[in-house]
């Protein structure tokens, strides 16, 4: 597909999770910027995270049953399969997340096909472009394949990234043990890259209740919009300034634009609807977005941390997509599965990066050095410690052979580390990064906490969703098909033609 060059945003209004009032709203968004599904239509919702715990980290049912309606409504017969397809987040089987989000009675209704990300053969996408990290990525073969992709993100913050609304939802096509390589740093670099596999034609993004301040169990606010849209870099940006953000301060907005995905200048997107970009920004008053470097998250709790900058130190001084934001997410699992998280951890200082100063731990109190760029020497209890960099550039880190554990050989791999470090002053996480899951662990063990892989009323849902993943992909492996396929793979028309970067802006004084 080609990248829109004048792209338009709707911004409609939509107080509730009114199926047929979101398929009216979506189906005229497609009559305006006259757009027809064919081929293999993939629609891809955000289902990070799902369930009682999480009620609004994700794409709701309601809504994406209006647009797999309007997509319906807008077929002229050229359609050959319409699906859904995600990978939720990292460790927890999609289809665990499907059943939370209330997605299946849905798929069940109107006879949709699903892909569980996870379960399906994974494409090779070779790459060409100038700055990319790597010359190949991983995607799942739906995502590769797809003639015209539908991306339905949640309208959210995001304490890494800013915010994640279209080019960050990404991150959910890929598996795992793709997903995690250059997911630390580099982050913002890996979406960008992500972008040349695919781009959508329709953007519809779920801003009816919006969350704030955080990712997997952000705070609710009622926006009460529907915004639609052509062109995913033009779409973010207007998404940003609805939030009073400039877009070019959020790195992935900016790479993706850098690299020709689309414009970023309100000037050259056109802007319709029924709510205007003043009015959706009245509504969006004090919508609280931010980064937030992990010293200040913990500020005021029983764990004090210290960051220091990650490899790489001409690209950033903090590691923003990898193990610091980690342990944010983790603590706000935590806090949902266990109501007296905060008050039964002991004291722990946690330790990130190559950081210079001293670890106020007084004796007893233990430190956990996260991660494996983690580099440290200094005094604690009056022993001298060192704490080396076991960090592998990524150019050692190979796609083909990318491994990654599940979450019973995480909970093996963790435990077994704080039963051998039980009576030492410190402890040390390795990985990169050191993921949400393994942080979880840690601090379960640490704490005494409630381990949310192992709460009761969700436990036969993760069970069944999990040998039932295990058993497809083995299935299929039986079959003689491979997980992953190597080689470049056909592309559907969905792929982005010819991304030509923006002309760079003229010297001062110049032509
Ligand atoms: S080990 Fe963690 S903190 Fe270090 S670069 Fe990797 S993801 Fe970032």
């Amino acid at each position: 597909m080609q990248i829109v060059r004048r792209p338009r945003v709707i911004i409609r209004r939509c107080p509730t999770y009114d199926v047929e009032r979101i398929r009216r709203i979506v189906r005229e968004g497609m009559e305006e910027m006259d757009l027809r599904p064919r081929g293999r239509t993939l629609i891809k919702p955000n289902t990070v995270a799902s369930g009682q715990f999480f009620p609004h980290a994700y794409t709701r049912p309601e809504f994406l049953e209006g647009v797999v309606k309007a997509l319906r409504d807008r077929d002229d017969g050229q359609v050959t399969e319409l699906a859904v397809g995600e990978r939720c987040g990292i460790t927890i089987p999609t289809r665990m997340a499907f059943e939370g989000a209330g997605y299946y009675p849905m798929f069940k209704r109107l006879g949709l096909k699903h892909y569980h990300f996870e379960e399906e053969p994974q494409r090779e996408i070779r790459l060409e472009h100038e700055g990319r990290l790597r010359d190949y990525l991983f995607t799942p073969e739906p995502v590769a394949k797809a003639d015209f992709f539908v991306n339905c993100p949640k309208f959210k913050s995001h304490p890494w990234t800013t915010v994640t609304f279209s080019i960050k939802a990404y991150i959910g096509i890929q598996d795992d043990r793709h997903r995690l390589i250059d997911h630390d740093h580099r982050l913002n670099e890996k979406i960008r890259d992500l972008q040349f596999i695919i781009q959508p034609e329709l953007i519809a993004i779920d801003a009816i209740t919006a969350g704030e301040g955080r990712m997997l169990t952000p705070v609710p606010v009622d926006l009460g919009l529907v915004i639609l849209g052509n062109n995913q870099v033009a779409f973010d940006a207007v998404c940003c300034w609805i939030l009073g953000i400039d877009p070019m301060t959020v790195e992935h907005i900016r790479l993706a634009h850098e690299a020709g995905f689309g414009p970023i200048e309100l000037e050259d997107i056109d802007i319709s609807g029924d709510v205007s970009l003043e009015e959706a920004q009245l509504k969006a008053r004090g919508f609280k977005v931010g980064l937030i470097r992990v010293e200040k998250y913990f500020e005021g709790t029983h764990i004090t941390a210290y960051a220091g900058p990650p490899p790489e130190a001409e690209h950033t001084d903090y590691c923003w997509g990898g193990c610091p934001g980690a342990i944010e997410e983790a603590i706000e699992v935590l806090r949902q599965y266990d109501a007296q998280c905060d008050e039964k951890l002991p004291r722990l200082h946690v330790v990130f990066g190559a950081y210079e100063g001293p670890i106020d731990a007084r004796p007893g109190e233990k430190v956990v050095f996260i991660g494996d760029c983690t580099n440290w020497k200094g005094n604690l209890n009056g022993k001298l410690i060192r704490v080396e960099s076991v960090y592998r550039d990524r150019s050692e880190r190979d796609p083909y052979t990318a491994k990654h554990d599940d979450i019973f050989a995480k909970m093996v791999k963790v435990t077994g580390k704080l039963a051998l470090s039980r009576n030492d002053d410190y402890l040390r996480l390795e990985g990169c990064p050191v993921s949400v899951a393994e942080q979880v662990l840690a601090l379960v063990g640490l704490g005494g906490l409630k381990n949310p892989y192992l709460a009761p009323d969700q436990l036969v849902q993760f069970n069944k969703a999990y040998l039932t993943t295990r058993g497809v992909t083995a299935a299929r492996r039986l079959k003689g098909q491979p997980y992953q396929v190597h080689g470049p793979c056909g592309r559907g028309g969905a792929a982005p033609e010819e991304v030509k970067a923006p002309a760079a802006a003229p010297p001062p004084g110049g032509e």
